[in-house]
């Protein structure tokens, strides 16, 4: 900025480029019943143990929250085999995103994510005064390469959601063991594993490994997703100790509220909860994507809990903005992704039985009307 306009305020520098973030709807057409399949939550709602501390939690909601979070990063740790000094919790892991950039990068900084990564980065780079660096994919696939070409002396943090939403694609560990070889010391690489749970492929690892063997590598993690608690906002980050006590000393010292830490204990400790919500995705995974193929959409292929469908080109009466309003129509309501460079695309997050079999009938009309 050059000269700067004095008669108002001024936001910092960035922050009128973001271009705000926008979440799936929540509507269907007045009168259908409404399927949201557009925030990739989960069918089965939370764990009834969760709820039930959560419930509990309201006898003291005039108590300040356990600043440090302990009960859940210790929840945590016995789930994963970690030490709970490396963890840090947040309300949400967009928080942890933000708290990552704001602390790593500054005016004339770098942060890299890939083409159709998620939108989020880009937003907390730019919030943080950093230029942000897109670098193409392959197939809807984050290449390694590719990010490590555009590496330069300002780049700070590299983020890497993996799996990818919204392509629902993955590096394998080796790749991203390589990407992290090819990575200068000082950068942060950023592991976002918020759909971990999910994937079911044997040469596919979250990044705990990586980071504890090294200094420069976060992996962040969320119950909005397979845990079902989205509306309480928790996230979580295991890092090496340098990076946790940054952390620690930039985030809201009571950013993760009581019943949130309550209920997200009693959410990752229940197994049997986590494993229905994995079997449920694996029987509809296949299945729809092998439904929208037979109708002669191309579907990536995807290891999380939800597929990119993709339009044909050249039509305009089967765009995905019209099978999107078709959708909407039967209370089907998926998510339109051109904000992520997908402008002919939906996503579909894996409902319930219901759901599923409702929008393969519904496509399947709209496909041969
Ligand atoms: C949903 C999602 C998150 C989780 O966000 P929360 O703030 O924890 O709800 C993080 N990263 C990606 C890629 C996601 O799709």
């Amino acid at each position: 900025m050059t000269q700067t306009d004095r008669s108002i305020p001024q936001p910092n520098d960035g922050v009128m480029q973001i271009a705000a973030y926008v979440p799936g709807r929540d509507k269907a057409a007045p009168g259908v019943r409404l399927h949201k399949l557009s925030s990739n939550e989960t069918p089965l709602g939370a764990s009834p143990a969760a709820i039930e501390a959560y419930r509990q939690a309201a006898d003291t909601l005039q108590i300040y929250p356990d600043g440090s979070a302990a009960a859940l990063r210790t929840a945590i740790a016995n789930v994963h085999g970690l030490n709970p000094d490396n963890i840090v919790c947040s309300n949400g892991s967009d928080e942890l995103l933000g708290l990552l950039a704001s602390t790593y990068i500054g005016p004339g900084d770098e942060g890299i994510f890939t083409e159709h990564g998620f939108l989020v980065y880009k937003i907390q780079i730019l919030a943080a005064g950093g230029t942000p660096v897109v670098v193409p994919e392959t197939d809807h696939r984050a290449d390694v390469d590719t990010i490590l070409a555009a590496v330069t002396e300002r780049t700070k943090i590299v983020f890497l959601a993996n799996p990818n939403n919204p392509t629902g694609t993955y590096l394998s560990d080796a790749e991203v063991r390589r990407l992290h070889a090819g990575l200068p010391p000082h950068v942060v690489l950023v592991l976002d594993a918020a759909y971990a749970e999910y994937v079911r492929r044997n040469d596919y690892a979250s990044g705990i490994e990586l980071v504890s063997a090294n200094r420069n590598v976060v992996m962040t993690r969320t119950f909005s997703k397979i845990h079902g608690l989205a509306a309480l906002r928790i996230g979580w980050l295991y890092g090496p100790a340098e990076i946790v006590d940054a952390l620690n000393r930039v985030r809201g010292p009571f950013n993760v509220n009581a019943p949130a830490i309550a209920a997200g204990a009693a959410a990752i400790a229940d197994r049997a909860h986590v494993d229905k919500a994995i079997a449920h995705n694996d029987t509809w995974l296949p299945k729809l994507t092998e439904a929208f193929e037979a109708l002669g959409l191309k579907v990536t292929p995807s290891v999380g809990n939800f597929v990119l469908i993709h339009f044909p080109d050249d039509d305009p009466d089967r765009s995905a903005a019209a099978a999107d309003a078709w959708l909407v129509q039967r209370g089907y309501v998926l998510r339109q992704v051109v904000p992520y460079g997908l402008p002919n695309a939906l996503r579909m997050t894996i409902g319930t039985d219901e759901a599923n079999k409702g929008v393969i009938e519904a496509l399947t009309a709209f496909m041969k009307r």
